[in-house]
């Protein structure tokens, strides 16, 4: 609905959609129904399910090792650093804590600014490096199909900024990728480049919450016409999809922003558009959809706070068929070249596989270590005084020490705050104002589209169930298997599920959040998706056991920074927190992580891993 006619941009990444996400499933078609002729054999445990193919097959999400390890850290199992850690013997001049974007533009920033000489470790908690900028591929018929797990757009940067420079520096020299072309011979539908709703016809579907069992669809998305709501409810709604004359901040720090900020987004929607709580919990909960929360409990300027980034103003959003996780891949290659096979190259690295032997050779100057969660850093002595410092880490049951010259946290606030021993009441207090909230990637690979072909959409959105929308997306041809792409073409339709619940602090709704998402076993995942998929498509010739090839979940239980207000500039006096930790380092320990900027975006993931390197390369370099 918001911008019919044109491409997606940073607002829409935003919203994701237009609409709010329900929360329970009122399902109609039963589990023997759903499950008779399954197709979606798990191939991990109960929880885990299926994982696809290819380098990421036992990646998905956190991993029941990443969760058992990070509750280790909460209960307090490594409160003093174990007697039996194993001294590997090894001291490096720079160990970064976390393998995602951040981390490995880090140890690539570091290797490049302290020099050839200067060794690096990188350790992370996955099965492989990336963190949110992680993939899924599917074998469907013989086509390989590709899905983003988390992190998944990215916008042409200005020609000349350090982030432009930086991608041409990893291989990205022209960040415009070209997509798959109509397949035809049905006539062509536009289908957008990204998962988001956008320039595409979509359709809103309204269920049983709004008194409608057999389910209204509605395409005018304009007017609401035919839509089961009242008339104020329609009029409000079509109010919210207006560009509305409210003041916009016009950098980060201006007075409008710092307003901003001692709101709620909630606060903000309701009187820039004139409308009523009720209506932005029911329908605009997704407005806050790139924070993880709904707007009552975010800053009202997250709904602004990407502008301060910098992407080019409507040069539209590209896509790797894989997201970001093509810039995760990009970094490694460049860091450790051996790490994918073939050249620096869009293509290889997107079509290659992992070398998992190539990172992490004896003697390299680079090295990423994986299933390694760091548990305990600490300087060895006096912070201000000490030489090193002590990182150890849990990998397959054993812990395990190493020393470094200096340290890099780019982990996230949700372990760095735990892990730092040492880590002075100043930081702490900064910490305990991030809020870190779950989110779910369901990835559902189905045989075909053509249900929602036959309905002149390529997307949709509804307000109850299982997630809130998806969209057919084109391809960039760099990884996908088939130049074009039709309504008979296999996909995968990426579902984001959310889990706000209205008029809770961000930290009970992270609880809450992660608490749904954990205890749900992958079956009833699977379940609530094929019957969603049932209900909404059933009577345009939707066959969950023969359309939907596969499912992974992507259970991510601290997905997004979700900063509440206060989080940008301030409260009650005291600085930003993100600006504290960003001042100085800790000794020999220097902060990263995109969640410092409160931007959930790959550019301040690498922006926060420079500022962070510089900060500690005086202490590397003097001797
Ligand atoms: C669902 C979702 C969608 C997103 N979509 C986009 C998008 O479209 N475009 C965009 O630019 N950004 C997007 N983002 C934001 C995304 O967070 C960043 O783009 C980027 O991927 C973050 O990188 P990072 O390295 O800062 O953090 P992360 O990706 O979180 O990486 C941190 C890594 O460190 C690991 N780690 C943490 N603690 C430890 C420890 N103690 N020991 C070892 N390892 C540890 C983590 O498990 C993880 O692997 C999205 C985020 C989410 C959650």
């Amino acid at each position: 609905m918001r911008g019919m006619n044109r491409d997606i941009t940073r607002r829409d990444f935003l919203n994701g959609t237009l609409l709010g996400s329900g929360a329970l499933l009122l399902g109609s078609a039963s589990p023997s129904q759903l499950f008779a002729q399954a197709v979606t054999t798990p191939s991990g445990d109960d929880w885990t399910g299926y994982g696809g193919v290819g380098d990421y097959a036992n990646s998905n999400g956190n991993t029941n090792a990443v969760l058992e390890a990070g509750h280790q850290i909460r209960d307090g199992l490594f409160e003093s650093l174990p007697a039996t850690a194993i001294d590997t013997g090894e001291t490096y001049d720079c160990v970064v804590v976390g393998g995602g974007i951040s981390g490995l533009a880090a140890a690539l920033i570091f290797r490049r600014k302290a020099g050839e000489g200067k060794t690096c470790l990188v350790l992370d908690n996955h099965p492989i490096f990336g963190g949110e900028a992680k993939r899924n591929e599917f074998l469907v018929d013989g086509q390989r199909l590709i899905g983003h797990q988390g992190s998944a757009l990215f916008w042409p940067p200005y020609p000349h900024s350090f982030i432009a420079r930086f991608y041409e520096s990893i291989g990205l020299k022209v960040p415009r990728l070209e997509y798959q072309k109509w397949a035809g011979p049905a006539p062509e539908i536009p289908l957008t480049r990204t998962p988001y709703l956008g320039s595409a016809p979509y359709g809103l579907y309204f269920g049983k919450k709004f008194g409608q069992p057999q389910g209204v669809w509605v395409t005018d998305l304009k007017k609401l016409e035919g839509a089961p709501i009242s008339a104020k409810t329609r009029e409000e709604l079509v109010r919210s999809q207006s560009d509305q004359a409210a003041q916009k901040p016009l950098y980060r720090g201006d007075a409008i922003s710092r307003r901003l900020d001692t709101i709620t987004l909630e606060e903000h929607l309701m009187e820039k558009y004139g409308i009523s709580r009720e209506t932005v919990r029911t329908f605009l909960s997704d407005e806050g959809g790139g924070f993880g929360l709904g707007p009552d409990a975010l800053s009202g300027y997250t709904g602004y706070a990407f502008d301060g980034l910098g992407p080019i103003p409507d040069e539209g959003t590209e896509m790797f068929p894989d997201g970001n996780s093509g810039i995760a891949r990009l970094i490694a290659k460049t860091l450790i070249p051996e790490s994918i096979a073939g050249s620096p190259s869009l293509e290889d690295v997107c079509r290659n596989h992992v070398n998992f032997a190539a990172l992490d050779r004896a003697g390299a100057a680079a090295r990423i270590r994986l299933d390694s969660t760091a548990v305990w850093v600490k300087h060895d002595g006096d912070p201000a005084k000490s030489e090193s410092v002590t990182i150890a880490y849990t990998r397959g049951g054993k812990t395990y020490r190493v020393k470094a010259r200096s340290v890099v946290m780019a982990g996230g606030s949700w372990t760095t705050r735990h892990v730092v021993r040492d880590l002075p009441d100043d930081r702490k207090e900064a910490y305990s104002q991030f809020y870190r909230s779950p989110a779910m990637v369901a990835n559902v690979a189905v045989r075909n589209w053509r249900f929602l072909y036959k309905m002149g959409i390529s997307g949709c959105q509804w307000f109850e169930g299982v997630g809130s929308y998806l969209q057919v997306r084109k391809l960039a041809l760099c990884g996908a298997d088939s130049p074009t792409i039709g309504p008979d073409s296999p996909v995968v339709l990426a579902i984001k599920v959310l889990y706000p619940y209205p008029g809770k602090t961000a930290e009970q709704q992270g609880h809450m959040g992660r608490g749904e998402m954990i205890s749900t076993p992958f079956r009833e995942y699977e379940r609530q998706i094929r019957q969603q998929f049932t209900e909404m498509f059933g009577r345009s010739g939707f066959d969950a056991a023969r359309d939907i090839a596969g499912i992974i979940l992507n259970r991510w239980g601290h997905a997004y920074a979700s900063p509440a207000p206060g989080f940008y500039f301030g409260k009650d006096g005291k600085p930003a927190p993100g600006e504290l930790l960003r001042a100085a380092p800790f000794g020999r320990i220097a902060f990263a992580n995109t969640d410092l900027s409160g931007m959930p975006d790959h550019k301040s993931s690498i922006i926060e891993a420079d500022r962070a390197v510089e900060q500690l390369l005086n202490l590397v370099l003097a001797d």
